[in-house]
């Protein structure tokens, strides 16, 4: 489901940026989406992609992702366009724009790229992407016929991934009309917004300190892989991101003229990519990964490959094993917060809530806002049965960072362990509100309205919240409505 899902949005990538685009299209001349309504499409598939199973909400890969898209697009001259850059879980190498500045990036592109700059080029080309609207200079050399299969496009699409779920061949009617707008339409354009996409990235990458070498040497390598067909896995970027010899030549001769650099990769990127490593495939084969790489360094053994062995025996239940692997990297000058995290998490597997509590207790000390032990330590207290700690835990947490939709999930989840339903149907409301689910932020709180024999404080801040969610809700709907996306 989300290959194809993520097929689709690829083609959603391709609405108009700029135009009214959606159906009733009148004269095109006088139709240009502006800024908000491009937005208006995107936060619309959006909260169908943040509640996929394969959307990946891990803070440690999360965190990590987002750091690198923004350095790059830190580097890009002003105006600059807010991104959001999250990660899909699909072993398949992909990386794509949205329109309204999303860019998704698939686990499989972070696992085999060989170093950070390869990486970092990617996503750098889909930040050119984003920057040159390309998908509004798409619009504009559309005739009507075409921009209305695109609309109808974006409406399957978008009712197919709704809760009224439509059937399976409206899907797949829209899919065939997206390819053939893609083979009709989109070609004569697709080198030209390469090349663009190519040059723009190229310039963050080097301006953003990383190796301008490594856009080459991964599009290089694709190209090879696609050539010999030694992925099943590489044609999914190559169809969306044509790649040709002269648009190789031409990154090579801007290359050329640029600054090498050897970049050492960030320890974020070679955690990040170990940790995807030993959730990729099977349990077995990833210990097997990560042993024989260790195998092969004497002196030196990569603290990430000892995390990596130790994660995959995790998956495998090993759990006394992948605690004394770790035990070697923990503490002392290799300490790192993502170890305590995972030395916390096989404590709560071997079923001492107590001794996580322990050990991310000393951690937050030394790494306060570490989401994963921030997380980590609530679970842990509600595992352990001490709500009372968790839900002060969690207040605590909610003051510092208030936009954090994961802390109010928590929070729901602890109130409900208490057993005030008041306070867990209005932290769910504040949890569905910031991953941008307004319907279902008020379905909570006026279920929290409901409940019987509350703080009458408490209920009067549910009513509150609820007129408040409601009118931003209508605003929302007709700005929906006038796009036509139901
Ligand atoms: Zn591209």
């Amino acid at each position: 489901m989300i290959r194809r899902l993520v097929a689709a949005l690829v083609c959603v990538a391709l609405l108009p940026a700029h135009g009214q685009g959606l159906p009733d299209l009148g004269d095109a001349s006088d139709s240009v989406l502006s800024d908000k309504q491009e937005r208006t499409i995107g936060n619309r598939v959006m909260r169908d992609v943040r509640i996929d199973p394969a959307f990946v909400d891990d803070p440690e890969i999360t965190d990590y992702v987002k750091s690198l898209g923004n350095r790059l697009l830190g580097a890009a001259d002003p105006p600059r366009r807010p991104i959001e850059f999250f990660v899909v879980r699909d072993d398949s190498i992909n990386a794509f724009a949205l329109i309204g500045g999303h860019v998704g990036i698939h686990t499989g592109l972070i696992v085999l790229t060989q170093n950070e700059s390869e990486l970092a080029g990617v996503v750098a080309h889909e930040i050119g992407h984003v920057l040159q609207r390309h998908q509004a200079r798409l619009y504009q050399q559309m005739g009507k016929y075409q921009l209305a299969s695109l609309a109808a496009l974006a409406l399957a699409v978008l009712a197919s991934r709704g809760s009224s779920s439509q059937s399976d061949q409206v899907t797949q009617a829209a899919m065939v009309g997206a390819s053939a707008i893609m083979m009709q339409g989109e070609l004569d354009y697709t080198r030209e917004h390469e090349r663009e996409a190519d040059r723009v990235g190229l310039t963050l990458l080097e301006r953003a300190g990383y190796d301008p070498r490594g856009m080459v040497t991964f599009f290089e390598r694709m190209q090879r892989a696609n050539r010999l067909n030694e992925f099943k896995s590489a044609p999914s970027y190559l169809r969306t991101h044509p790649l040709t010899v002269e648009r190789i030549a031409d990154m090579q001769s801007r290359v050329e003229m640029m600054t090498p650099r050897l970049v050492p990769d960030s320890f974020a990127y070679r955690l990040a990519r170990a940790k995807l490593r030993a959730e990729t495939g099977s349990a077995t084969d990833a210990a097997a990964y990560f042993r024989d790489q260790l195998a092969a360094r004497t002196v030196v053994r990569p603290r990430e490959l000892v995390y990596g062995l130790a994660l995959s025996l995790e998956r495998s239940r090993d759990f006394a094993d992948a605690d004394r692997e770790l035990s070697a990297i923990r503490g002392g000058e290799s300490d790192h917060p993502a170890f305590e995290w995972l030395a916390a998490r096989l404590q709560s597997d071997m079923r001492r809530p107590d001794a996580a509590v322990a050990i991310y207790r000393a951690a937050l000390k030394k790494y306060p806002d570490y989401r994963g032990l921030v997380y980590g330590l609530a679970l842990a207290l509600l595992d352990a049965g001490r709500t009372k700690e968790a839900v002060a835990w969690l207040e605590e947490r909610v003051r510092a960072s208030p936009e954090d939709a994961r802390l109010y999930e928590l929070q729901s989840r602890a109130y409900a362990a208490t057993g005030d339903m008041l306070a867990q149907h209005r932290a769910q409301a504040e949890a569905y509100f910031r991953r941008g689910n307004l319907a279902a932020a008020v379905d909570q709180l006026e279920l929290a309205t409901k409940v019987r024999g509350g703080n009458d404080y408490s209920m009067a801040m549910a009513e509150a919240r609820l007129r408040e969610l409601r009118s931003q809700l209508a605003i929302e709907r007709d700005a929906e409505k006038a796009l036509k996306l139901g």
